[in-house]
């Protein structure tokens, strides 16, 4: 038996905050989603707005924040590259005093903290797979910084409250996540292909789909938040959380296309710049620590995420 809690779900309204609130709903705890709605959108969460035990805000995370919860995953954040280099600055500011604020919110409450922060905090990496003791290799004047620095100092300051606050906090380093509620227009690469191969688009490959990345669906990502969320207080990570199924773009390309009825044409385009060569996850420590691995085969994931966006693209006819 779950004890219920008081749960802020910063970046609420987004792709994996939607999943979240709606994981934590199911379980019997309240729910307050807090989101300023740039890139996350009300139907994401129209269906649990009914529910007596959820709450949606409209709020700044860079702003101060004063409610009484018992824990916070702080979610609030652009994720792809298009949306998050659309105004960098604000980038910065979100993920720096929107971590600011939610740990000031922690201290204050004695609460616990989560942080989504990210692979590309290890930029484009020299170590392959990542652990969680390689420093990473940011440019800091490319146009992906405004993120991956953001989220790095977002890192510092969850482990400096930690040490000078003793404030209770857990990172997770989440990587290349897809499933249903992904924004259409976000440029993302699995919601790119998919929407792109429904609508008999050509598919764009940036770069000669030479470099690799590892797919979690949603559900197993929201699984491993959760599951750090309950660890002991000496459990802080960072924590590695993604699928190691490690595949070219191009290969997925071909996968998009198989299951999207292979009508579509390749079409290539240049690669942006700092896109990093290689990215998986070593997920041993989130193994050891949270009994955790993916479960979805991305054959299984890339079919729901698929009628996902079908029935989006009917729709809206
Ligand atoms: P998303 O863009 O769908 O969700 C982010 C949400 O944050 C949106 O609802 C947006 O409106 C909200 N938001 C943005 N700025 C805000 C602000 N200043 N105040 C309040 N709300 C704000 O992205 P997502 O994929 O769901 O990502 C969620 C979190 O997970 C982000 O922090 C992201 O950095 C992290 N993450 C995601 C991935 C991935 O592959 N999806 C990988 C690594 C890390
Ligand atoms: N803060 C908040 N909600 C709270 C408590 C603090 O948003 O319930 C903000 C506060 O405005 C500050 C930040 O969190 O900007 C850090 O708070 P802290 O108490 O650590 O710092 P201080 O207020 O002493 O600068
Ligand atoms: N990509 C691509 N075509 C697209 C969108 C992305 O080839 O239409 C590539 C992109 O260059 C990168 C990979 O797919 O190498 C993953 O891109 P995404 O923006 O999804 O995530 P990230 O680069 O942050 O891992």
């Amino acid at each position: 038996m779950i004890s219920r809690k008081r749960v802020l779900v910063t970046g609420g309204a987004g792709f994996i905050g939607s999943h979240l609130c709606e994981r934590l709903l199911a379980q019997g705890h309240q729910v307050l989603c807090v989101d300023n709605y740039f890139t996350g959108t009300r139907d994401n969460i129209a269906h649990l707005l009914p529910h007596p035990q959820f709450e949606a805000m409209r709020h700044d995370v860079t702003f101060p924040l004063y409610v009484e919860v018992d824990e916070i995953y702080n979610l609030a954040c652009p994720a792809s590259p298009v949306h998050y280099q659309f105004d960098p600055v604000q980038t910065t500011k979100t993920s720096i005093s929107g971590a600011l604020n939610m740990l000031g919110l922690a201290k204050r409450l004695k609460a616990k903290v989560l942080q989504a922060s990210t692979s590309e905090v290890y930029g484009d990496p020299e170590v392959h797979p990542q652990t969680e003791d390689y420093r990473g290799s940011v440019n800091p004047l490319g146009p992906r910084a405004c993120y991956d620095e953001g989220k790095r100092c977002a890192e510092t300051l969850f482990f400096d409250y930690r040490r000078q606050h003793n404030v209770r906090i857990k990172v997770a380093r989440i990587f290349n996540t897809y499933g249903p509620r992904m924004h259409p227009n976000d440029g993302r690469v699995v919601s790119n292909f998919i929407v792109q191969a429904l609508s008999g688009k050509p598919v764009t490959i940036y770069g000669e789909g030479t470099q690799t990345r590892a797919f979690c669906f949603v559900d197993d990502l929201v699984d491993g938040l959760m599951r750090l969320m309950a660890t002991d207080d000496e459990v802080t990570g960072p924590v590695n959380l993604g699928n190691p199924h490690e595949i070219t773009v191009r290969e997925l390309a071909d996968r998009v296309l198989a299951l999207c009825g292979d009508s579509s044409l390749l079409e290539k385009r240049p690669l942006p710049q700092d896109d990093p060569v290689r990215r998986c996850p070593d997920i041993g420590l989130a193994k050891r620590l949270l009994g955790w691995e993916p479960k979805v085969p991305l054959e299984d994931g890339l079919r729901r995420t698929v009628a996902y966006f079908d029935q989006r693209l009917r729709q809206a006819g």
